[in-house]
């Protein structure tokens, strides 16, 4: 987070009061940034309006109150229907609403035929973490770097932030790509606790266990990235994938042992038997990602 202190108070508006809407707009406030909000459900923009935002009628009217203007909304077809009819000639959008990359780079292109200005962003944070500077809660941006420049200062006020480039839809893609990883990671902790449940051992006891041993296994990204980028997947390979997929067989007749479905192990397993079957059992994991580029007719 930056410095209020040396943060030029730009007024800016805040379109939708959700949860996290109202968790940025109440960090604005507390930095003296005047703050205009719009919520389709007036009634939920109350709580921030008692603590000094200005509550506009419509989204038309939030839009004209400030150049800067923050769009936090629950989807793109929200946004595009909050924002028909608004006039958006010289604004500077902000777009924090969870989106696909494609649906980024759409509406900059629909903002800028309008005469905006877009950011597109992906909030990498829930609502306690924001204003919450060690919380470790950051945002991606993508668009004109000139524009988050110019912004900079103001957007780092509720939390972090990481300009992934020029290309609109980065901020979505990398945004994706890391919740995308955490699914793998919660799936993994789902199906390790099923394991362990109809047992007498105490999840408080495994839990400290698991995680020092995902915390052990993260660094794994970083071969993974040397891996694609030298496009040597049998590099400094410690476990092979022959080795790996060997062990398949015993992790799925463990979970028929603890009566667990293999649903959500299986498809991963799966992968790996076909990359060693196809004769890349040297490799490392790494070579499972060829087999999801469908673009190469994986
Ligand atoms: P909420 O469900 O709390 O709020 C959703 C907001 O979108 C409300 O302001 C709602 O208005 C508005 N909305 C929904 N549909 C429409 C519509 N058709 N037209 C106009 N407004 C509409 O969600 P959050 O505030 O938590 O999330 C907002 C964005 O932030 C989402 O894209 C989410 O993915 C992202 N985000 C949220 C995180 C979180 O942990 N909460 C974490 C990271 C990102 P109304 O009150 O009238 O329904």
């Amino acid at each position: 987070m930056t410095d209020t202190a040396v943060v030029p108070r730009t007024p800016l508006t805040v379109l939708g009061t959700g949860a996290m809407g109202t968790a940025l707009a109440r960090v604005w406030l507390a930095a003296g940034h005047e703050v205009t909000v719009w919520n389709r459900t007036a009634a939920r923009a109350e709580p921030i309006a008692a603590e000094g935002a200005t509550v506009a009628a419509s989204a038309a009217d939030a839009v004209a109150a400030n150049r800067l203007v923050i769009v936090c909304l629950l989807d793109d077809a929200s946004v595009g229907e909050a924002l028909d009819g608004a006039d958006l000639a010289g604004r500077d959008l902000v777009n924090l609403t969870t989106g696909t990359p494609a649906e980024g780079r759409a509406r900059a292109a629909w903002a800028e035929e309008r005469g905006a200005r877009f950011l597109d962003a992906g909030i990498m944070a829930v609502p306690p973490m924001i204003g919450a500077p060690d919380s470790g809660g950051y945002v991606f941006y993508s668009g004109s770097p000139e524009l988050f420049e110019e912004h900079r200062d103001t957007l780092g006020v509720p939390a972090g932030t990481r300009f992934v480039g020029a290309d609109t839809g980065f901020a979505a893609l990398h945004d994706v790509a890391l919740l995308s990883a955490m699914s793998g990671m919660f799936a993994g902790i789902t199906h390790a606790f099923a394991l362990i449940r109809p047992e007498d051992i105490a999840p408080k006891d495994f839990a400290p266990l698991l995680a020092d041993w995902l915390t052990a296994m993260a660094p794994a990204v970083h071969q993974t990235a040397d891996r694609l980028e030298s496009g040597d997947h049998t590099r400094n390979v410690v476990s092979s994938l022959a080795m790996q997929a060997a062990g398949v067989p015993t992790f799925l007749r463990t979970a028929e042992e603890q009566h667990v479905s293999p649903e959500l192990l299986a498809p991963y397993l799966r992968l790996m038997e076909r990359r060693v079957a196809q004769g890349h059992g040297e490799e490392d994991g790494t070579g499972m990602i060829e087999l999801l580029d469908l673009r190469r007719g994986a």
